[in-house]
């Protein structure tokens, strides 16, 4: 039988648009450059036999929201959500740590002064949550609840320094704010630099941020043991450069960078098209570390290892001269890290015993400096006798990114930059951002509405595009 969609990619947006394209009926073949899929949702012994890690994400608010995979059987396919007693915690100098509990009069409590402010701001996004999810976790369209849009989106466009002057008076809430601001990797100066934080914070009043058991690749097996059980072909070990290695089909969904889409496709797309991808910019890159441990993480405040994600970088001045600094092209001695604790919830992950560790920190883009002893010293300054239950560490370098991942340019993590230019119009503008001047060529990648995290959603959102194009499209080779 022959294909009617080529999927190049199998990463969760990639096999996201395979899965909705196979429930229309579709004969899909997936073709993936590694040997494992998965992408940026993959599980590795990185370290010593019996421990397990996340190579990539740890952590998966926008996975267990996904308004797509909420509607799959992802569970008869192995993926159990193991969740925390709080999202994170942001330990503090001098002070106990804030936790963001699911309950936002919980986590207000943690605030002093600005509790009630803090409510203010959050209970908002905690009525009728999932509906709201489904309106931001998609491309620029006509809201549904435009009230209630509107009200996020004049928050959203502001940056993540004048909210948080604006709104809150005290070091805690701002340290809590900023944490979820650091997601979007942007200037803290920036219009639309609150954008991520504040949706990184209704998530965790929405649903605890969950890990995935046995580790992020069991998501994406989940999603290939269904896409298998519609039928489709997964092909590892493939890797697409140019329009010859693509099997004829009716439509090619790219789950890759706006730059492999131009080098394998662009002798077939107008060159204005393919100018402006290669305009895209991707964005600073980041280091990351990876521990076995001898036993837990030993915070200061033990309440940090109730959370699956810890803000390891003090206050938000800190935290947003970090960014500023790396956005500038430089290393900061007290980076903004970001940290998962993935077996303190799941047991799966290491030796009775012994522990994960998970963190990485953002860097100028293609950076090749080693951050291991700066890493280690602001967790240290946390966790005093954090170094002395490493067992063994592993490095990953922005290099080592782009090297497993070709979509990880530079080192970058979410498909790229998320600011006012590029968080709706990716990769391109246009009013369907899915498609291509090519009838037949379609990109679903996190370089996509609506960007990065392992949701899925750039890809069904691309499938739908997709779809509409199967039928008048004959099975053929790319030309
Ligand atoms: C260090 C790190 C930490 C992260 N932490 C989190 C987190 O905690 N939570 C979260 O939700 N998200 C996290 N993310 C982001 C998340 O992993 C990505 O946004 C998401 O994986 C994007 O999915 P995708 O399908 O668009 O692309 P990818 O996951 O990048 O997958 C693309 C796939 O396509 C393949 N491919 C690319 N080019 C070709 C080609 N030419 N031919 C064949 N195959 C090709 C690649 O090998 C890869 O398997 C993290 C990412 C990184 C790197």
């Amino acid at each position: 039988m022959s294909d009617d969609v080529v999927v190049v990619g199998s990463g969760p947006n990639g096999l996201a648009a395979a899965i909705a394209l196979a429930q229309h009926g579709a004969v899909v073949r997936v073709l993936e450059a590694r040997q494992e899929i998965g992408g940026g949702a993959r599980t590795a012994a990185l370290t010593l036999p019996g421990f397990a890690h996340d190579v990539c994400s740890g952590c998966h608010p926008m996975g267990v929201l996904s308004p797509f995979f909420r509607t799959l059987p992802l569970a008869a396919h192995g993926l159990e959500w193991i969740r925390p007693s709080a999202s994170v915690a942001h330990p503090l100098d001098d002070e106990p740590a804030v936790l963001l509990r699911r309950s936002v009069d919980d986590t207000a409590r943690e605030l002093g002064d600005d509790a009630e402010a803090y409510a203010r701001l959050m209970r908002p996004f905690t009525w009728k949550p999932l509906e709201l999810l489904d309106e931001l976790l998609a491309p620029l369209h006509v809201p549904r609840h435009p009230l209630r849009m509107l009200r996020f989106g004049l928050l959203a466009m502001r940056s993540a320094s004048s909210l948080a002057r604006a709104r809150f008076r005290g070091r805690r809430a701002r340290a809590l704010f900023a944490g979820c601001a650091a997601h979007a990797i942007l200037p803290f100066d920036r219009a639309f630099s609150s954008a991520i934080g504040l949706l990184r914070a209704a998530t965790g009043h929405i649903d605890d941020w969950p890990v995935a058991a046995a580790g992020s690749g069991a998501i994406t097996r989940a999603l290939a043991g269904l896409l298998r059980e519609r039928g489709a072909t997964i092909d590892t070990g493939v890797m697409v450069t140019s329009l010859a290695d693509l099997p004829p089909a009716r439509v090619y969904v790219f789950d890759t960078s706006p730059a492999q889409l131009a080098d394998i496709a662009g002798a077939i797309l107008p060159a204005h098209y393919v100018r402006q991808l290669r305009r895209f910019r991707y964005g600073p890159g980041v280091f990351k570390l990876d521990w076995a441990l001898d036993g837990p993480i030993p915070w200061r405040d033990p309440r940090c290892l109730e959370a699956s994600t810890v803000h390891v970088g003090g206050s938000f001045e800190e935290i947003a001269a970090a960014e500023d600094d790396v956005w500038r092209g430089g290393h900061p001695q007290r980076p903004f890290v970001l940290m998962c604790q993935q077996s303190q919830f799941d047991p799966n992950r290491a030796p009775p015993g012994k522990h994960t560790g998970y963190a990485y920190c953002h860097v100028p883009a293609g950076s090749t400096v080693d951050l291991t002893e700066i890493v280690e010293r602001q967790i240290e300054r946390f966790a005093p006798g954090f170094r002395e239950r490493i067992l063994a560490r592993h490095v990953l370098r922005t290099a080592d990114f782009e090297r497993m991942n070709p979509n990880c340019v530079g080192g970058a993590i979410t498909g790229g930059v998320a600011d006012a230019l590029q968080l709706f119009t990716r990769p391109v503008a246009r009013l369907d951002p899915y498609s291509t001047p090519h009838p037949r060529i379609f990109l679903c990648s996190a370089s996509t509405p609506p960007g990065g995290g392992v949701h899925g959603m750039c890809g069904f959102y691309a499938a739908q595009s997709a779809r509409r194009r199967l039928d008048q499209s004959p099975v053929a080779a790319l030309r």
